[in-house]
């Protein structure tokens, strides 16, 4: 049976389920997190899994959303609450194919001091001159429970994002964008690589680290995009096996 002109790529949807899969297995999400992709075929709608733990996540539990975060047809089951975080980013940058929300655990530091994360080897170029921090009292109180669960802190998130690949959120966790699955997924793999080696980097230096500059970061960043695939094959075989 031909599916309607409207469905998302079968090869698309199996990536996503991949890419839940590398990110349990590579330690960015846990139990909670999530990564989603733009469709293929309409612009303005993403697909994201139901609300679970994505280390379970299967095919059949991708949802197609619009850019207000309503599932096209979730049919009874629970969308994440944190879905914005998706749907606002999605609106505001049309170059972001693919988002990565994560509780990386050695990122959380950064969001939460005056620390700014910056590139420490080329294998995190895409961090350019340091990655932005949300703080979400500016957008939502005092008084929150720090997760972005409307649109309208979703939209603050992704000013705050501005024109960067990752955004820290204090308090909480990041938010990874790239024009690929596949790339968002090493951004989100190398962000937190980056958190680890750059908290020993400080320790071992006594604060005193030399980070890769704007052009050596822009360049590094260049030469390792084309080359995502090589690391995407191994990541999914350890997370998944033979299949
Ligand atoms: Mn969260």
């Amino acid at each position: 049976m031909t599916p309607p002109p409207d469905a998302p790529d079968p090869a698309l949807i199996d990536d996503l389920v991949a890419a839940n899969h590398i990110l349990y297995n590579e330690g960015v999400v846990d139990g909670f997190g999530h990564v989603s992709a733009r469709h293929d075929k309409e612009p303005g709608g993403f697909l994201l899994a139901r609300n679970m733990a994505p280390g379970l996540v299967t095919s059949d539990d991708i949802l197609v959303l619009d850019l207000d975060g309503n599932a096209v047809a979730a049919g009874g089951r629970a969308l994440y609450l944190e879905r914005f975080i998706h749907s606002e980013i999605y609106k505001a940058r049309p170059d972001v194919a693919a988002i990565v929300h994560s509780h990386s655990p050695s990122v959380i530091p950064f969001g939460a001091t005056a620390v700014a994360l910056r590139p420490i080897y080329h294998m995190s170029g895409f961090l350019g001159a340091g990655a932005p921090v949300f703080e979400i009292r500016e957008a939502g109180g005092e008084a929150t429970d720090m997760l972005i669960r409307s649109p309208a802190l979703g939209a603050a998130l992704a000013r705050r994002l501005g024109g960067a690949a990752v955004a820290l959120m204090r308090g909480h966790g990041d938010v990874v964008v790239a024009e690929s699955l596949k790339l968002a997924v090493f951004r989100a793999i190398y962000t937190e690589i980056n958190a680890r080696l750059q908290a020993e980097a400080l320790l071992l230096g006594q604060g005193r680290v030399s980070f890769l500059n704007e052009k050596e970061a822009a360049a590094a960043s260049a030469t390792n995009t084309p080359q995502v695939g090589r690391a995407w094959e191994l990541w999914k075989r350890n997370a998944m096996g033979g299949l």
